[in-house]
């Protein structure tokens, strides 16, 4: 048999041309059993995985080489080979050594980041609903074969190429391949050659997504066959990492080098104009290049992205766009579902409610063992007509099952449809006439009705909708009476304000005989049934961490105000309650300030979401919102941080998330927005450290030039000192752990430089100290007699030893961090007894004197050092002080709100 998988030159029509039978046949399918089980493993092995081969990478030996490519490499070099030229052939080639580890370094940790980047792209595989030998499963989109039976639903993204068999209003989002957004209607019928792909309504291609209704398809095509491995195939796949902070950087660093480029090429030129030794000046041009241009930042930028990314993934959040980890520590708001996000959305049915009386369930889980009580005592179902018809109908009104799992019970499908089949079962209630039509559950519907073979309709959903549907109730005896719409309602509102979940459950007969669904006849209310969802664990600490760090939590859900409140309550939310009736009719100019004072949003539709976060927005306030359905992909895609759920959600929703969290849990979503802030504090931390190095060299070397006389460092030097304290001390940065106090301060202003002013004073501050110990113990220590040798080597040790009591500065924002930063990060620690270590070695080491052109010292001179070192420290500390905020301004810090900006 062969398997046609491509209109190919001969008389073979595409499968968009044939119909579903002839395609079924061409691929030895079939539309209504799938491939047998074997069949497809043996289909596997022919066709490979349904995958996209990997984007072509660069080879390693190119990228090595590419780490070469900066103008200051190209300073580097050249000067290497003039001074070679000049006969001097160890400064060559020390040159040239620290060029080529320099490039080793930047090596290494390019592939650190794209492994922590490359990781995330394995954990957002998806999986396929497939028929095989006549049964539906779930397996991985990858095991997908051509000839496959594949079901589609509203929600999920289109695994393969697919020729639709059947549809139920399947609509497919194809921008993903047409750049068209507006969704199409896909159905059976074959279409003639000419069509182009944006019209084959009978074709779903991989990797779009199905925004509504449900389908069956065969599959034509997988992996790099399909059209999206064709267009795969000739973009490739750009891996560049990038943010605007990333941008930031890497422009302010170009900018940096081409001035400092420009400043060195206009020193040769003066010093030669002026009669100096061109050799002399080359030296000195060149120093200044390496010196002060900080060669190092972009790295480090994406660096501890990538790092940020990767911690944030082993605290169960997974970043789909890079630049959300710089939002994340700006988020004022989150905004998040109640239902599996605040609570774990393992439903209970607690309490049943009909006939005037108030029946208890007993029992945990979704196993069906429990009793059913009236004021304690069990009650026999049959002698309780309305309890019976309401359980019943929480039966019949339902898509789930509940399976026995070794000494458990576990659910399929919907948890709130889960419970009704247990507490249905704890009545001895397990079966239903067979169903003859399905009005689905939705959100903006709030209801779901069937009927049955028997000629019954059942509903069950909100209370509000469902009563609205009634006008009759059962009375304890089971006979119909008018309904007590006021009672209902105050009844269903007591249970909500216990945090349960209440529906109700109604039927009748259709209207008119084969009348169907459409249109619902008048039914009767059978009863209530109320579910515990218990809140998840974390959930409360995790609010109030989100409280003291002055970010605002509120919960959007569709279910009912008092359970919403109460729920609330349990974990910590206070504020006013608002519902979707309330935001509907609040107009737009007054919407912002309802929103900013309401905690709670119940019974609030998708699209109101969206009017939600344009609210907030309005205020500057940045979102993270949740959301998990078709519905919510507006709103998350309006959020500056779109949060989908990794298990709940569906595909279209973790497709217009930014962040997708595998637990589903709330608590998750703190400790992104805390990894978020860390990132940007390491960040901060390691540039307000290293930039004092760049400028202080670049100082020096400009004083030196102006003033004249000997050059206080030499090239090879400044290298020694970019290679040593900079990598000795700098690697630590990368380990840091948090500060204790960041989730206890207001969210950064997304507004404010990366260096505020106080940085940027600290900054200069340090860099004056180092040109003034450098520059000055230079001068003063020949004075004194020193060779030339030995202040050269008292400069590059006034250097090494500043920065590394400045590091400690840095450990901290605000606070001084001596041995506790020693503790906490123990790098810190090694890192400060290896810079000390190869420091001695530099100045006493005969080889070392003989490379770098260093010499020994004595105990005076290092007294020397060390005192420029420790004032250095004490100095900074003394910044810090000042400027830190006191606890008073920080205790009366407000979140950002109406007068923000
Ligand atoms: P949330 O997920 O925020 O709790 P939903 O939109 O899922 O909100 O549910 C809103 C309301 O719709 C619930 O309060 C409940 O009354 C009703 N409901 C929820 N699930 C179902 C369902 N499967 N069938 C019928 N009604 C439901
Ligand atoms: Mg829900």
């Amino acid at each position: 048999m062969e398997i046609v998988t491509k209109p190919s030159g001969r008389e073979i029509l595409a499968p968009y041309q044939r119909t579903t039978a002839q395609v079924a046949a061409d691929l030895g399918g079939d539309v209504k059993a799938g491939l047998s089980v074997p069949e497809a493993a043996a289909r596997l092995e022919r066709s490979g995985p349904n995958t996209l081969p990997a984007p072509r990478r660069r080879g390693p030996v190119v990228r090595f080489l590419l780490q070469f490519h900066s103008p200051l490499i190209y300073v580097l070099l050249l000067s290497a080979v003039i001074t070679a030229v000049l006969g001097d052939h160890v400064d060559a080639a020390v040159i040239l050594g620290v060029v080529i580890a320099n490039a080793i370094v930047g090596f290494a940790q390019e592939a650190r980041a794209e492994k922590a980047l490359a990781a995330l792209v394995a954990m957002t595989q998806i999986s396929a609903t497939v028929i095989r030998d006549g049964t539906a499963r779930v397996i991985p989109s990858t095991d997908l074969v051509p000839g496959d039976l594949v079901v589609l639903e509203a929600g999920g993204k289109v695994p393969a190429d697919l020729r639709v068999a059947h549809s139920d209003d399947l609509q497919i989002d194809e921008s993903a391949l047409t750049g068209e957004s507006a969704p199409v209607s896909k159905d059976p019928e074959a279409v003639t050659a000419e069509a182009v792909l944006a019209d084959r309504h009978n074709m779903a291609y991989s990797g779009t997504l199905v925004t509504h209704g449900t389908g069956t398809a065969i599959v034509t095509a997988t992996g790099a066959a399909t059209e999206l491995g064709l267009i795969h195939h000739l973009v490739g796949q750009a891996t560049a990492v990038q943010t605007p902070l990333t941008r930031k950087i890497a422009r302010f660093s170009r900018l940096v080098t081409v001035a400092i480029l420009g400043l060195a090429a206009l020193t040769f030129l003066i010093g030669v104009l002026r009669g100096q030794p061109a050799a002399e000046m080359l030296t000195a041009a060149v120093a200044l290049a390496v010196g002060a241009i900080p060669e190092g930042l972009p790295a480090v930028v994406t660096i501890t992205l990538a790092f940020g990314v990767a911690r944030m993934v082993r605290r169960n959040a997974i970043i789909r766009r890079l630049p959300a980890v710089e939002t994340l520590g700006s988020t004022t708001v989150i905004c998040t579902d109640k239902t599996g996000t605040l609570t774990e959305n393992r439903m209970t049915v607690t309490t049943v409610a009909t006939g005037g009386h108030l029946y208890d369930v007993t029992g945990t889980g979704y196993a069906p063992h429990g009793r059913l009580l009236l004021a304690g005592h069990p009650v026999d179902v049959g002698a309780h007509p309305g309890l019976g018809a309401t359980l019943k109908a929480g039966l019949a009104c339902n898509d789930a099952h509940i399976v026995p799992e070794g000494n458990e019970w576990k659910l399929v499908g919907d948890p709130t449809e889960g419970a009704l089949v247990t507490s249905a079962a704890k009545a001895g209630i397990d079966s239903v006439p067979d169903r003859v039509e399905t009005l689905p559950f939705a959100s903006e519907r709030q209801y779901m009705a069937t009927l049955h073979q028997d000629g019954i309709v059942y509903v069950k959903g909100s209370v509000e909708r469902v009563l609205a549907l009634c006008d009759t109730q059962l009375d304890a005896g089971g006979a119909s009476q008018p309904l007590d719409h006021p009672a209902v309602t105050e009844l269903a509102e007591a249970l909500g304000r216990q945090g349960l979940r209440v529906l109700a459950f109604a039927s009748g007969e259709p209207a008119a005989p084969g009348a169907g669904l459409d249109a619902l006849p008048s039914l009767t209310l059978l009863g209530l049934q109320a579910m515990h969802d218990p809140p998840r664990p974390a959930a409360a600490d995790a609010v109030r961490a989100c409280r003291t760090a002055g970010i605002q939590v509120k919960m959007i859900t569709g279910d009912h105000a008092e359970t919403a409140a109460a729920i609330g309550a349990q974990i910590g939310l206070s504020g006013e309650v608002m519902t979707g009736p309330d935001i509907a009719a609040c107009p737009d100019e007054q919407l912002p300030d309802a929103v900013e004072r309401a905690a709670v949003f119940a019974r609030v539709s998708p699209e109101q979401k969206l009017r939600l976060v344009r609210a907030l927005q309005s205020r500057s306030h940045v979102i993270a919102m949740t959301g998990d359905g078709v519905n919510d992909a507006p709103a998350l895609k309006q959020a500056d941080i779109g949060v989908a759920m990794g298990q709940a959600g569906t595909e279209v929703a973790k497709e217009s998330a930014d962040m997708v969290l595998t637990d589903d849990d709330f608590a998750s979503i703190e400790a992104a927005v805390e990894e978020g802030r860390g990132v940007f504090d390491n960040l901060v931390k390691f540039i307000v450290w290293a930039l004092p190095a760049n400028i202080g060299l670049g100082l020096v070397l400009v004083a030196a030039i102006v003033i004249g006389g000997e050059l206080p460092i030499l090239p090879v030097q400044v290298l020694w000192l970019n290679m040593t304290a900079i990598l000795v001390l700098g690697l630590p940065f990368a380990l840091e752990p948090h500060d204790d106090d960041i989730m206890h301060r207001p969210p950064r202003d997304p507004a404010l430089p990366l260096i505020t002013r106080p940085l940027a004073a600290r900054i200069l501050l340090v860099s004056a100290i180092l040109l003034t110990g450098a520059f000055g113990l230079f001068h003063w220590e020949q004075n004194q007699g020193a060779s030339l040798a030995e202040a050269r080597t008292i400069v590059v040790n006034v250097f090494a030893m500043t920065l590394l009591t400045y590091l400690f500065n840095c450990l901290s924002m605000h606070r001084p961090m001596l041995l506790r930063g020693i503790r906490r990060n123990p790098w810190v620690g090694a890192g400060a007894l290896a810079l000390i270590a190869i420091q001695l070695l530099y100045t006493y080491a005969p080889f070392m004197n003989d490379l770098f052109r260093s010499a020994p010292i004595n105990a005076g001179a290092w007294a020397r050092v060390t005192a420029v070192a420790v004032l250095a420290y004490a100095l900074v500390e003394l910044a810090k002080r000042l400027t830190r905020p006191s606890p008073h301004e920080r205790k009366n810090y407000q979140p950002p709100s109406a007068f923000t900006l």
